[in-house]
C-alpha cells in the first residue's frame, strides 16, 4: 500500500523545518574536505512545481515556505535562513516562488566530486518523476525499499556518512522499523550522522520511535520539534520532529537562532524546542 504523494504537501511547515535542519548538517559537513556518502532512504520526486494540480490542491506551501519567501529580505541577517533562502532562489525559474525542492535537491546542491548520494524511492510513479530530474553524475537513484537498501550498502567507502530517513508513516509499524534500522546503522557505522523526520500527530505514535532508540542504548540523539499548536487541537499533524544522531558541533545554537526568527512567521502558536533526547 503506497498511496502517499509528497507533492500535495511540498513546502509546508514540516518540509521547511526538515530541510533547514538537513541544510544545517550538510553545511557543517562541507567544512571538511573528506568525502561524504549521503543516503536518502525516502526520496520522493526531488522537485515540486507549485503550480501543479497536486500542490495547488491543498496549497500547504503558502503557510510554510511561502511565508519565508515573502519575508526573505527581513530574514537576511540570520545566517542559516539567508543561505537556505539563497539556495531556494537558485531553483526558481522566475522571480516568484514557483518550485519547492525536495530532499534529493537539498542534498545534491552541496555535492562535491568526492561525495556520493544514493536516493531510494519505492513508489513507481514517484520514482519515475525522480528519474527525470537533472542531478549530478555522482547521484545514484534506486527504485526500491530505502531501509533495506541503506543497511545493504553499509559500511560505505567514504570516511563520512550522512543519512536522511523521511518516511510517510502510512503504516503504524514504520515507527519501530525506523528505530530498528537506525540502531543497525549505528552498529555498522558508529560515526554516521543520521537524521530522522517524524510527524507529531494526536495519536502520539512517534513515541515508539523515540523510546525504541533510547531503550536500546543509542547515545547522542538530538531532537528538534516545531509545533503549530497542541495535540488536543484537531486531528491533523500539529508538529514536525527531527532527530539527529551524532549532531555536528554547534547545531543546537545555530538552530535556536534560526527557529527564533522563523517561528513568528508561522503563527502566534508556533513554538520550537531543541534538546537532547539522549545525551552523550
Ligand atoms: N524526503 C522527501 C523530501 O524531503 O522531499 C519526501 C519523502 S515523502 C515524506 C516519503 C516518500 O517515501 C514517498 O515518496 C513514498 O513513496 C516513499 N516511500 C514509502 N515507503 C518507502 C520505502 N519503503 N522505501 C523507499 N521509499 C518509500
Amino acid at each position: 500500500m503506497l498511496s502517499y504523494q509528497h507533492a500535495y504537501h511540498a513546502g509546508n511547515f514540516a518540509d521547511v523545518h526538515k530541510h533547514l535542519v538537513l541544510y544545517a548538517v550538510v553545511e557543517h559537513l562541507l567544512r571538511k574536505e573528506s568525502a561524504v556518502t549521503y543516503i536518502d532512504t525516502h526520496a520522493g520526486r526531488g522537485l515540486y512545481p507549485l503550480a501543479s494540480g497536486e500542490a495547488s490542491k491543498l496549497q500547504e506551501h503558502r503557510d510554510g515556505v511561502g511565508r519565508l519567501w515573502q519575508a526573505r529580505q527581513r530574514l537576511a541577517g540570520e545566517p542559516l535562513l539567508e543561505n537556505w533562502l539563497a539556495a531556494l532562489a537558485r531553483v526558481q525559474r522566475g522571480r516568484a516562488l514557483d518550485h519547492y525542492p525536495g530532499s534529493p535537491w537539498w542534498l545534491s546542491q552541496g555535492l562535491r566530486a568526492q561525495d556520493r548520494l544514493r536516493l531510494f524511492e519505492l513508489h513507481p510513479g514517484e520514482h519515475g518523476h525522480l528519474a527525470e530530474q537533472a542531478l549530478p553524475a555522482n547521484v545514484r537513484r534506486v527504485h526500491g525499499d530505502g531501509l533495506a537498501g541503506l543497511l545493504q550498502g553499509l559500511p560505505v567507502s567514504t570516511p563520512r556518512l550522512c543519512v536522511l530517513i523521511d518516511p510517510s508513516y502510512e503504516r503504524k509499524a514504520e515507527y519501530s522499523e525506523v528505530a530498528e534500522t537506525v540502531l543497525k546503522t549505528m552498529r555498522k557505522s558508529r560515526h554516521a550522522q543520521v537524521l530522522v523526520w517524524y510527524p507529531l500527530l494526536p495519536a502520539g505514535r512517534h513515541q515508539a520511535l523515540l523510546d525504541g532508540l533510547r531503550d536500546h542504548g543509542l547515545r547522542k540523539v538530538w531532537r528538534s520539534e516545531l509545533t503549530l499548536g497542541g495535540p488536543g487541537e484537531g486531528h491533523g499533524m500539529y508538529g514536525s520532529g527531527m532527530l539527529v544522531v551524532n549532531p555536528p558541533w554547534g547545531l543546537e545554537a545555530r538552530l535556536a537562532d534560526t527557529m527564533a526568527a522563523l517561528t513568528p512567521l508561522l503563527g502566534d502558536a508556533c513554538r520550537h524546542r531543541g534538546d537532547w533526547w539522549v545525551p552523550e
